[in-house]
Parts: C-alpha cells; structure tokens; sequence
C-alpha cells in the first residue's frame, strides 16, 4: 500500500512549521522549558479535529521535553457539563496522552480574572457600557467602516468600579450592561473595538456554583489563562489570529507573570465529515446517531467504538502535517491509517455474514478434525482451533448459479478451497418453495488439506465456519455518515442533516463467528477475513454473544474518492 500524500496550496505537507520555531525558542535559551496546553470549552465531545490539536501539543511538549496541561475553558455555563469534562478526559488518555498534573479549569482563574478586571478600571482602561448587545453591535461599525465611542465610555473611575461591583452583586439582569476595555473603536481590527471583558449571566456553574453572576470572555480569560499557567507557546487555530493583537494587549496592559506567545495553524477539514460541535450535537438530540460515541460520530469516542486505535489517529494526525494553509484532507486518508495499523496488529478471524448452510455428503458422520489456523499471516500470534466436520456454513453471496463471467467462488458442479481447509464441490442445491437456496450439497476431496488437487486447478478461496461451535452474533454494517464530500454545503433551504447517507448503518443478525471469536472482549479487534476489520462493541457485547462492528472495509469502496 502506498501512502496517499494530502494536498494542500503547499504541496505534499507532512511537516509541522512548529517544530523548528520551539526548538530555536530552546536553543537560544527563550525558554529553558516548553510548556503547551490543550484548551477544549467543555460543551460537546472530541471530534477528530481536536485530535489534531491534542497531538500536536502533546505532542511538541513529549518531543522536547516539556509540558501540556489540559485547561477547560469553561466561561460559558450555558452550554457546558460535567459530563463533557468527564468524556473529554476520557479521550485525550484513550489517545495516548497525560496532562501535566491536575485538569486545570479557567475558572480557577475568575478570581485573578476580576482582579486584574478592577485594575483596568483604575487604570481608565475599561470601563461599565450600558449598551444593549443591539446597539453595541451598531456602533461596532463594520469591517468597512470605523465604530464609534460608547456614550458610556467616559465614566470616571469611581463610577466604573461602582458600577462593576454592583454586576458583581447581581443588582442587574442579563445583558444590561458589560465592561468593556477602552482600546480603539476605529482600529481596523474588529477585536481591538473597545471588546467586551464582561458579561452579565445570572447562570449556575458547573465548578464554581452560583459564586458568579459575571462571566468573563472569551478573549480575556484566555491569553491570561495561559499566562497564569506559564505557557510558552499558546496554539490555536487560524481563526484567532485577528485575535493575537488583543491577547498581545492583554498581557501587556496587566501584571501577568509572564508572556506566552500565540501560533496559528490551520484547522483539519475532513471531507465527508462534519468537525463542529455544535452540529455533533445537533445529530445527537435529533436522534440522527445513536450518542455522542456513535461509531458513526467524528467524534474520538465514536472512532473508538468504530474500532479505530489511538496509534492510527495519532499517525494520521502525523501523515497530515501541521501548516497554515487551508485545504480539506481525505478521508481515505484516515482510512488508510487505521487499515495499515490493524493489517498489521488485528488477528485473522472468519465470520459469515449472510450464512448458507453447506452439508458435506460424503465426509463420515460424527468425524470433527481440528484444523490449525495461524492467527495472523505474519506476526506470530499463535493458532486459533477451527473445527472441520459435515456441516458447515458458507456466506449466500459465495455461490451463484447464474455466475457472470469471471466468478471465482461456488458454482453448480465447481469447485472452491475453504480457507484452510479442503476443496469442496457443489453437487446440488436445495431450495425453498420461492426457489431460495438454502442450503448446499457438497463433497470434498480429501487428499486437498494443504495441497493443491491433482490434475486441476481451483482459484477460489472462500472463508466459512463450521455449524457446529460456531457462535451466532450481530454484526453491524458501518458506512460513512455523510454521502457528500462536503457535507456542510446543503442543497437551498436544506441543511447538512440532507446530506446524511441513508446507507450508513446495516445491521446483520445471525451472523456466524468462528469459535474462537466467543472469547472476544469488547473492544477486540480482528481481520474478518474477506469481509473488512472488525471490533467486537464496547457497550453491547455480551460474554459468549459479541456484537461486532466494522470498522473499515478491507479496500477503499467509495471508488477513488
Ligand atoms: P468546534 O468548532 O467544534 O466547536 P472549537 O474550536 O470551538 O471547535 P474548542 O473546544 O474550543 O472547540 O477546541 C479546543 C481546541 O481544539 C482549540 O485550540 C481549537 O483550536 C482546537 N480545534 C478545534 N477544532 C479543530 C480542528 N478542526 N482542527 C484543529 N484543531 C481544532
Ligand atoms: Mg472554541
């Protein structure tokens, strides 16, 4: 298999421009130390846009000897929980990585965060705007045209501290007042238009309870978040960095313990996926998926279910590179990662997925041989035991009496190798009133077990499992959730739900699984061979009665895509 390179407008990347900018921050002595920080706002699960993010800070922290926090930037109550704090953890150790001691929260900071809000004020550097959110948003102006002052922008010192203090209270509703600091309306920088520092939100908190009644931004909590925190390289995505200059402004107007400095590099856009919460969080209260941890989900916990590994994820995030150039990356590439992680660590495995019955006529009755099977092809990974005796099962799709040309597998009167096991020939078909076959008469040839037969040559190899020890077991069909390669462009007055693949889930009941496979644990991985990788499910397999899912299909099926 050869490995599909990305496009972008530069090149083939697999590079990530971050690297040599941390190691001359080492070399030259800036910092003796790095230390980074993986900052998710705790209101919906990890996609697999954030895993982009998590290795690379992670991962430039193990790389050179430093650390990585995990902060949750929860100042948005609204829309936070508990449980997202908890999946969240879940995944970024599922993927392989360990923060830096406890989870910090910026919330730890509201304190320090107000503090230093008090002192803008007494430093006329901010000031309490009586605006409504509406009229705030006119005298912003526009990209085109400059904003102007806010009546209330010259309030003097005392009336602004008086002011704060009674938000603080909680004398004001909602969204009547805000502090805002005092930077420049007609900057040609929306983000420097005197923004907001503080919001009235009379809304409990999942860690600090009903403590605040003011929460602070998003801008102004994060730069200093990370200065608080001593981070050296603060990276985010392209999108902030109109922000840069107001997180600069920030640490230069107030006495943070030290400057961290922001990087931008750009988003992963995957085709046919969706990477926005706010939309995986639509699929799930409308009921499109199953949860959160839907194997069809971009969300980590869903690829883990899926049966993807953290490795592939990891070396997929590694393949993309990390730049800041704009472009959308192919799924085939994921694919390929997990495919070529379990080609080389799933164990071979058969399971039938549409079972035809197929009774051996002239192999003695009461006879079972144990035939020994490898696990793996190439690793050594032992032997599974399969059971060789009359009855046995085959998939319906393996024998066609009308074969178009070129069909390899059974046919009325040819033959066909059970994998390995021995050649068997079709002698007759029996058929149900409709004139369904439902099952097969079949003779073998005894002298094929591990050799070829005499004097002809038979092509077909077919997986198949034997009736009896043979364990029945669901098996579900996944496909891609989106049929469109870029699902968030809808056809007018549609949405993305339109794109949704209607095809993207089948489920197949008594399926027959190869003895071995009764052992299977959740989570197991294997090869079905001739079929696709495999994962016995996290939530619904039983002991002795698995339920598998498919994790990718052996080849790429969407045809060049
Ligand atoms: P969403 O748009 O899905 O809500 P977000 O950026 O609001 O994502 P956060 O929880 O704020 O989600 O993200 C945490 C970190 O992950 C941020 O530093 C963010 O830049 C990064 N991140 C989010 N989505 C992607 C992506 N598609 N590619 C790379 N990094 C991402
Ligand atoms: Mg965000």
């Amino acid at each position: 298999m050869s490995k599909p390179s990305v496009e972008t407008k530069e090149g083939t990347a697999a590079a990530n421009f971050l690297r040599p900018i941390v190691q001359a921050d080492l070399d030259s002595g800036k910092h003796g130390k790095i230390v980074t920080r993986f900052p998710p706002e705790p209101n919906g699960y990890l996609h697999i846009g954030h895993a982009k993010s998590i290795c690379l800070n992670f991962g430039l922290a193990q790389e050179f000897g430093g650390e990585c926090n995990l902060r949750f930037d929860d100042t948005n109550p609204a829309k936070e929980d508990q449980e997202y704090i908890d999946a969240i953890e879940n995944d970024v150790k599922w993927l392989g990585f360990q923060w830096a001691g406890e989870p910090h929260y910026a919330s730890d900071y509201f304190d320090q965060l107000h503090d230093w809000a008090v002192e803008l004020i007494k430093a006329g550097k901010a000031f309490v705007c009586d605006l409504s959110p509406e009229q705030a948003r006119e005298y912003r102006g526009s990209l085109t045209e400059p904003g102007k002052n806010s009546p209330f922008r010259d309030r003097s010192v005392e009336e602004n501290l008086d002011l704060f203090a009674r938000m603080r209270a909680g004398e004001f509703p909602d969204g009547t007042r805000s502090l805002r600091a005092k930077i420049d309306m007609s900057s040609p920088n929306m983000n420097l238009r005197d923004p907001i520092l503080y919001r009235i939100r009379h809304a409990h908190h999942h860690q600090t309870g009903d403590k605040w009644c003011i929460y602070p931004s998003y801008d102004f909590t994060h730069g200093q978040s990370d200065a608080i925190e001593g981070i050296t390289h603060s990276i985010c995505t392209l999108e902030f960095e109109d922000h840069r200059p107001l997180y600069e402004w920030f640490l230069d107007n107030l006495p943070v313990p030290c400057k961290p400095r922001q990087y931008e590099f750009s988003r992963l856009n995957l085709n046919y996926t969706i990477t926005s919460k706010r939309k995986l969080k639509q699929l799930v209260d409308e009921g499109h998926v199953a949860g959160w941890d839907d194997p069809r989900m971009s969300t980590l916990s869903g690829y883990r279910r899926r049966g993807y590994t953290p490795e592939s994820i990891r070396n997929f995030c590694e393949m993309i590179g990390v730049n800041r150039a704009s472009g959308v990356v192919d799924i085939g590439m994921l694919e390929f990662a997990i495919r070529d992680h379990l080609d080389a660590t799933a164990p071979r495995a058969m399971c039938v997925l549409k079972p035809l019955k197929v009774v051996i006529t002239n192999y003695p009755e009461g006879k079972v041989e144990q035939l020994e099977l490898p696990r793996h092809p190439k690793q050594d990974m032992g032997v599974r035991m399969l059971p060789f005796s009359r009855e046995l099962y085959i998939d319906a799709g393996d024998f066609e009496e009308n074969p178009p040309a070129g069909y390899k597998r059974l046919v009325p009167g040819g033959e066909v190798r059970l994998r390995g096991s021995y050649v068997i020939r079709a002698d007759e078909a029996i058929k149900d009133e409709a004139g369904n076959v439902v099952e097969l008469r079949c003779s073998y040839d005894e002298n094929t077990l591990g050799k070829n037969p005499e004097g002809r040559k038979v092509k077909g190899v077919i997986h198949w499992v034997p009736a009896e020890g043979s364990i029945e077991c669901e098996v579900r069909l996944y496909d891609r959730l989106f049929r469109s390669p870029n699902p968030e462009k809808a056809e007018e007055g549609g949405s993305f739900l339109d794109n949704i693949n209607p095809e993207s889930l089948l489920v197949l009941k008594g399926c027959r699984a190869e003895p071995s496979l009764a052992q299977a644990q959740p989570e197991d991985r294997f090869q079905f061979e001739r079929e696709g990788y495999f994962c016995a499910d996290l939530k619904d397999s039983k002991p002795g009665a698995p339920v598998f899912n498919r994790t990718v299909t052996l080849r790429d099926s969407w045809g060049g895509q």
